[in-house]
């Protein structure tokens, strides 16, 4: 046996424990195996499940016109690209793809990572240094945080859409020729929030600092032509950066940087997560390509639409049976849905016995506890498909609300 001290240390690690803890008491919400996925459901473990907790939130996932896009690009170039785009990993597809995803946000120019995860680690390190400052909002993804730490930049964070604290980290000085980038989420991934871009946007310009967006949630469900949280703002033309997933509403895999020509050809020479990594494979290209071109159609409309109606249906369902969610997001026009509905619980355990209770009676949802969320903030999340049907969507609040009030008694 290797008795060196960082083969010693995995040994004693507290939350390995507590994770082995949780698998073999089979309370763990965690790595959970599922043996079938036909959206809105999902086998699991045996049982079928009303999937209420993956970011399939256009029901692409296995679409026809998805599943085609993938399959051509699989019997074209076979599985995998073994290389680089640097190298030999650039193929006639990504390009296309890049090509669709700038035409479809207006910009100069895109580039399409392998994962979305990359994207914001090989992008935000690439643009800024040390002599830079971020000033990113403190709810931001975990890959937004990572890469500016990576970066090196100094990060100044600003309580969750708090545009005051945004103002004050803005207005402080900084030295010599150094930049200021502001990083937040369209649409944030726990409590289901959007910014309100229109009024960043405006302290951006107002104290000279670039804006990057993460629209990873709310890609092809905001806005006249589904772009995100930007454009249902109205500023999508004063965004310098617009990040996005394509693992969610278009349910493939990858991510991407849209924008200027200068911006996109600084990243194809100077982000590392896209340069020393191999590009993505024929399948998740040819899959993100079909879900963008549905996205843009008719059919991408009508589902962002039912998305949006659905989410109004369980949000409004569970608070009339005084189930605690999370607001609607003040936008333009009024109040808008959020495919995202989070439900307050607090406390970690109970979110996991919540967890737990649900899923034996046929509704998988997610739980985020510490650190995910601020401690004794724990909560249920629930994300809302286009293809949940009326029936599904009166089963699970019935089912969330009756099992809310059941824990409550003993919480
Ligand atoms: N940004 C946000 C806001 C996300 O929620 C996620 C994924 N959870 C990512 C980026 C990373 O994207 P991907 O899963 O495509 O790596």
């Amino acid at each position: 046996m290797p008795t060196n001290r960082l083969v010693k240390r995995l040994q004693g690690d507290d939350r390995v424990e507590l994770f082995r803890a949780a698998r073999a008491s089979d309370f763990s919400p965690y790595f959970r195996v599922a043996e079938s996925v036909t959206a809105p459901t999902v086998v699991i473990e045996g049982g079928e499940k009303i999937m209420l907790g993956s970011n399939n939130y256009l029901g692409l996932a296995d679409h026809p016109a998805i599943r085609a896009g993938a399959q051509a690009a699989l019997d074209k170039f076979g599985a995998a690209v073994t290389g680089s785009r640097l190298l030999n990993g650039t193929l006639d597809l990504h390009i296309e793809l890049e090509k669709e995803i700038a035409d479809w946000h207006g910009t100069d120019d895109a580039l399409v990572f392998t994962t979305g995860y990359q994207t914001n680690l090989g992008t935000i390190a690439a643009l800024v240094g040390p002599s830079d400052r971020i000033v990113v909002d403190s709810a931001a993804h975990a890959s937004i945080r990572d890469g500016a730490a990576l970066s090196g930049a100094r990060i100044v964070k600003f309580t969750h859409n708090d545009l005051v604290d945004l103002e004050r980290a803005l207005s402080r000085p900084i030295e010599g020729d150094g930049a200021i980038l502001v990083i937040v989420d369209g649409l944030y991934s726990m409590e289901g929030d959007l910014a309100p871009m229109d009024a960043i946007a405006a302290l951006c310009t107002k104290y000279d600092a670039a804006l990057m967006v993460d629209e990873a949630h709310s890609l092809g469900i905001y806005g006249p032509n589904r772009t995100g949280a930007a454009e249902l703002f109205g500023v999508a033309n004063e965004v310098d950066v617009k990040m996005a997933s394509l693992s969610k509403g278009p349910s493939s895999t990858g991510g991407f940087i849209t924008g200027s020509s200068d911006l996109i050809d600084t990243l194809r020479v100077q982000a590392r997560a896209y340069i020393f990594t191999t590009s993505g494979v024929p399948a998740a290209v040819g899959a993100a390509l079909a879900a963008v071109r549905l996205i843009r159609s008719s059919e991408g409309a009508d589902r962002a639409t039912r998305v949006l109606d659905n989410a109004r249906v369980l949000r409004e369902g569970l608070a009339a049976q005084g189930v605690e969610v999370g607001a609607p997001s003040p936008a333009p026009g009024g109040e808008t849905a959020s495919p995202i509905v989070s439900v307050h619980v607090g406390d970690d355990l109970l979110a996991v016995g919540l967890w737990r209770s649900l899923f034996d009676k046929g509704v998988f949802v997610s739980t985020a506890v510490h650190p995910a969320v601020p401690r004794t903030g724990a909560i249920l999340r629930l994300c809302v498909m286009a293809d949940h049907t009326p029936a599904q969507l009166a089963e699970v609040t019935e089912k969330i609300a009756e099992t809310v009030a059941e824990n409550k008694a003993w919480a």
